[in-house]
């Protein structure tokens, strides 16, 4: 086994950077970068990796993941058929106009066996998706599979602060809450991208923030497979992932 790999035990997809959102706190810039490859090939992808990895955990996100659910659903279906335990989501719960589909994409992407569903809400993402729809799609999750949706919010600080925008966050994590949908731990912004731009007054000049999302490349621990294909100086589209692995020198 490639030893910078002895301990990859994740996949990740981001989906699509494209997004219905378009909060003030997001990191993700490259929304440039286009999805040309297709939900079975990302699930062969899972299966090939599961075949020679202790893989333990499948997330999807974005972007908006649920621009694509049936690529989605794929990857889920693909990772439970693996044996993989735990297959989440991070989605804003917002993603077509039509309540009707959203209702059965939530009833489908339950079906596809994704069993944790973090919700995106808080007052950054609230600026502009309505929280009416977004609590609608997490209570149908909640209907049909009580244990596997959560809320998962942006906090500048956390829940208590003093500050404005996590004093309406709670505000707006009340309203889930209220209506049966927990609260998880939910992240603190990191400052990148748009939350470089328009909230650096609440991060401390010359204080060094540690993203939590970087790895150290000669001991991975997550996969993570691009929109297009690329993944560690390779791409999915041409070549077997297992021999994109291999190939990998941190
Ligand atoms: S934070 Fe998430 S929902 Fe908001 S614009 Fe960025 S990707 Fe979209």
């Amino acid at each position: 086994m490639n030893p910078y790999l002895e301990n990859l035990d994740r996949i990740e997809f981001p989906i699509t950077y494209s997004c219905t959102g378009r909060c003030r706190h997001c990191s993700e810039a490259d929304k440039s970068k286009k999805r040309l490859v297709s939900g079975e090939i990302c699930a062969e992808a899972v299966k090939r990796i599961a075949s020679a990895y202790n893989i333990r955990s499948v997330m999807t996100f974005g972007g908006e993941p649920l621009l694509y659910p049936e690529d989605v659903f794929k990857i889920h279906s693909a990772a439970r058929e693996a044996g993989i335990p735990k297959r989440q989501i991070i989605t804003n719960g917002c993603f077509t106009k039509d309540r009707k589909k959203s209702l059965e994409i939530a009833a489908r992407l339950v079906e596809s066996s994704c069993n944790a569903v973090l919700i995106s809400a808080d007052i950054f993402h609230q600026e502009f998706l309505p929280i009416d729809d977004v609590i609608e799609f997490a209570c149908e999750i909640n209907r049909i599979s009580p244990s596997s949706v959560k809320v998962n919010p942006a906090w500048i600080k956390g829940r208590g602060a003093g500050n404005e925008y996590d004093r309406r966050t709670a505000e707006i994590v009340s309203e889930f809450e209220r209506r049966g949908v927990p609260c998880g731990k939910g992240n603190v912004i990191f400052p990148a991208g748009n939350a470089l731009k328009y909230l650096s007054e609440y991060f401390e000049p010359g204080r060094e923030y540690i993203n939590p999302y970087e790895e150290d490349p000669k001991d991975l621990k997550t996969v993570s497979i691009e929109p297009d294909g690329s993944v560690l100086g390779g791409n999915i589209l041409s070549q077997d992932i297992l021999t994109i692995l291999d190939n990998y020198r941190g």
